[in-house]
C-alpha cells in the first residue's frame, strides 16, 4: 500500500476515535474542580492568583452555575435537578489564602465553593481558623471533611481510618452545628475498608483525584475530580474538559430541537 493511503486511512482511524472520545467517555454530569492554596508559593498544588481569577472568569463569562454539596447530592440522583453547566469548585487543605484570596475572587464572580477541612490543622500557621471558616459558611461556601491528621487512609488500619473519619466529622459538625457528608481523600488515597467505613460513618460521599464527570452512575464514595495542577497543561485541561461539557450541551439541546 502506497504511504498516503496508509496516511488517510491513520487520519480517518484517528478521526473516528475522536469523535467516539467525545461523545461517550462521559455522560452530562457535574464536573469537580479540586484546587488547593491560591498563592504565589509556588508548587504543583498552588495556584497563582491571576490564574484562579482567569479560570473563575471563565466559568462566570461561560454560563456556569457553581453548586452547592446539597445540589451535587440531589443532581447525583435527579439529573434534572441541576442547573445549566453545574460545576463544583472545591478546595483541599484549608489553606488561609483559600479566605483571603479565592474567597473575594469567587464572590467577584458569583460562585461558590467547598473547602475540606484538615481539623487537626485549623487555627494553626497558614491554615484556617474556625472563626474563618464561619464567616466561609456565612457566605455560602460549604465545608467538609479532609480527615484529621492528612494521612493517605489506604495505608492505615481500619481502626485508624475509622478515627480519622469519625473524628474529623464530629469536630466539623461540633464547631460548625450543622452536618458534614462530605470528605476529600488525602493524597486521593482510599481502599476497600475506606469505603465501607465511610458508609458506617454517615458520609454521603467522598471526592477522589481520579478524572471524570460525576453521574448516577458514578460510586458516590469515589467521586471524579479535576486537579487543578499548577502546569501548563492545568490550565489546557480546564478548558478541555469544559469543552468537552459544553459540546455535550450543544448536542443536547440539537437533539432536543428534533
Ligand atoms: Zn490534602
Amino acid at each position: 500500500m502506497k504511504r498516503i493511503q496508509k496516511g488517510i486511512i491513520l487520519l480517518g482511524l484517528l478521526a473516528t476515535i475522536a469523535v467516539f472520545w467525545l461523545l461517550y467517555p462521559e455522560n452530562n454530569g457535574v464536573i469537580v474542580l479540586e484546587y488547593h492554596s491560591i498563592s504565589h508559593l509556588g508548587g504543583l498544588f498552588c495556584l497563582a492568583p491571576d490564574t484562579f481569577e482567569q479560570q473563575m472568569g471563565y466559568l462566570a463569562q461561560n454560563g456556569y452555575t457553581a453548586i452547592s454539596l446539597d445540589q451535587l447530592s440531589a443532581g447525583l440522583n435527579d439529573e434534572d435537578a441541576l442547573p445549566a453547566k453545574p460545576v463544583l469548585i472545591t478546595f483541599d487543605d484549608g489553606y488561609t489564602d483559600n479566605y483571603t484570596t479565592a474567597l473575594p475572587i469567587l464572590e467577584k464572580y458569583g460562585l461558590r465553593a467547598t473547602v475540606f477541612i484538615i481539623t487537626g490543622k485549623v487555627d494553626q500557621p497558614g491554615y484556617l481558623t474556625w472563626a474563618q471558616i464561619k464567616d466561609m459558611l456565612a457566605r455560602g461556601i460549604d465545608i467538609g471533611s479532609h480527615t484529621v491528621s492528612h494521612r493517605d487512609l489506604s495505608k492505615l488500619s481500619a481502626v485508624e481510618q475509622e478515627k480519622e473519619l469519625k473524628e474529623s466529622k464530629k469536630t466539623l459538625e461540633k464547631a460548625l452545628s450543622r452536618p458534614i457528608d462530605y470528605l476529600a481523600y488525602p493524597f486521593g488515597g482510599f481502599n476497600a475498608a475506606t469505603l465501607r467505613l465511610l458508609g458506617e460513618t454517615g458520609y454521603l460521599g467522598a471526592f477522589s483525584g481520579i478524572p471524570g464527570v460525576n453521574t448516577a452512575n458514578t460510586n458516590p464514595y469515589i467521586l471524579h475530580r479535576i486537579p487543578m495542577l499548577n502546569t501548563k497543561t492545568g490550565i489546557w485541561r480546564f478548558e478541555l474538559y469544559l469543552w468537552k461539557l459544553q459540546l455535550k450541551d450543544k448536542i443536547r439541546q440539537l437533539r432536543g430541537l428534533e
